[in-house]
């Protein structure tokens, strides 16, 4: 849970694209239009800014609530028309005010977002089933059937919690099936049960609609939010991180391995003699060979807190969190390999030269430090034979290298 704060950032556009699709432009069959949940991480991720969104709302629906229940009691206590049994009083307290507070309290928590929404299901549970039984023991004591508790409570349910659709569906559910059968179970009239059927189920319905259009529109908006934030993140090209994103994360991620005494590792990526293949069979085949490596580049860097960037034209960069050095060196290798076996019909086959840079939670760099550190290595590499890897360690590298030369082009 702790690397949480990077989880909502890493959704891959294709993934929000196609949930846009589905909910706005509402392509797909009627179920799966009706169904406002997302699928992968996005959902999460919509969760957790939706129950950031309703913390203000929360607070109000619970002063709001706490209002009515001292209107409500104090009505009775000056007219004693309803519940001026004790017991009613002590069911409708015990039932209401521990999960409006539970509730209240989490708003004020740091992160609140990782209580509310489960304080405020149980809640409602709570509450929703209280009604019934208060509306019950209300009846039964000959007092008037609190229609109005239930119906408040429904559309707290549906507005005023943070709850989503589906989940106020269900309390609704619970609500319009219980309330007409404990009202049969009290003996009431057929019209009586009729009325109080009709009632509570037409304000189910109307919430129910204005609920899943309300929230559709919101998980609409955020979609297009982030798919224009991953768009300003990624390299068009191949949905690797652009420069700017790789440096900002990364040095973040540094910061938060020095806090939690993790390794971390950089390894730049160069093609070899890339110019050549361009020039050879064009620019487009050059594109679509840089595509190939960068999905393989991708590949190794999967773990929620890795990333992988395009620095340059044909220059990638992986951080790789809670990584020594061995499994660094290891992890180039393999990329190297993977490149190396890459198949793309009728061209010649390619390499890559890399670089690699560790840092343990002593050293305090920066991910401008240790890029620059796997570069005098990828350099080294280039020099030596490219289709290599090098390692920077301290002296080991000489930054006064001569740079690129060397090496032979590949044969056609
Ligand atoms: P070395 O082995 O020393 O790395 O040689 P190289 O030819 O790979 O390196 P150099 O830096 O001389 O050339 C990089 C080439 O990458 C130049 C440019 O034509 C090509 N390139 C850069 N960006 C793109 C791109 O977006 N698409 C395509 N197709 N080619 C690109
Ligand atoms: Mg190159
Ligand atoms: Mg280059």
């Amino acid at each position: 849970m702790r690397h949480d704060f990077l989880a909502d950032n890493t959704l891959e556009p294709n993934g929000v694209q196609a949930e846009l699709d589905r909910l706005d432009s509402g392509r797909g069959s009627v179920p799966r239009r009706l169904s406002l949940a997302f699928t992968g991480n996005l959902e999460p991720a919509f969760l957790r800014h939706r129950a950031e969104s309703v913390v203000t709302l929360q607070r109000l629906a619970m002063i709001i609530g706490m209002l009515l229940y001292t209107g409500y009691f104090t009505h009775d206590f000056f007219t004693a028309r309803k519940f001026s049994d004790p017991q009613v009083w002590g069911l409708m307290v015990a039932f209401a005010v521990p999960g409006n507070l539970a509730l209240f309290i989490a708003t004020f928590l740091r992160e609140s977002w990782r209580y509310t929404l489960i304080v405020a299901r149980i809640g409602a549970l709570f509450h929703t089933t209280g009604m019934l039984l208060l509306s019950a023991m209300a009846a039964h004591r000959g007092a008037d059937i609190p229609l109005e508790f239930l119906i408040i409570q429904l559309l707290y349910d549906f507005f005023l919690l943070g709850l989503v659709w589906s989940e106020a569906n269900v309390l609704a559910l619970l609500a319009v099936s219980t309330a007409p059968m404990l009202m049969m179970t009290l003996q009431r009239s057929s019209l009586e049960v009729f009325d109080f059927t009709f009632f509570i189920t037409s304000v189910a319905i109307l919430s129910s609609i204005g609920c899943h259009l309300q929230e559709r529109t919101q998980r609409v908006a955020w979609l297009r939010e982030q798919l224009l934030q991953s768009m300003s993140e990624r390299d068009p090209l191949t949905g690797a991180y652009n420069h700017r994103t790789f440096y900002s994360r990364g040095d973040k991620l540094i910061r938060q391995a020095r806090r939690e005494g993790r390794n971390v590792a950089v390894l730049g990526v160069d093609i070899d003699y890339f110019k050549r293949f361009n020039d050879v069979y064009g620019h487009l085949a050059g594109d679509e060979c840089l595509r190939q490596v960068a999905n393989i580049v991708l590949e190794h860097a999967r773990r929620p807190l890795d990333l992988a960037g395009r620095l340059g034209g044909e220059e990638f960069a992986i951080f790789l969190y809670d990584t020594n050095r061995a499994s660094a060196l290891s992890r180039a290798e393999d990329l190297r390999e993977a490149v190396k076996a890459l198949h793309i019909p009728g061209k010649v086959r390619i390499t890559v030269s890399m670089g690699v840079a560790t840092a343990t939670p002593l050293d305090s760099v920066t991910m401008e430090a240790m890029v620059g550190q796997a570069d005098v290595a990828l350099y080294r590499a280039k020099h030596d034979q490219r289709d290599c890897v090098r390692e920077w360690a301290d002296n080991k590298v000489r930054p006064s290298l001569q740079l690129v030369g060397g090496g032979s082009p590949p044969a056609a």
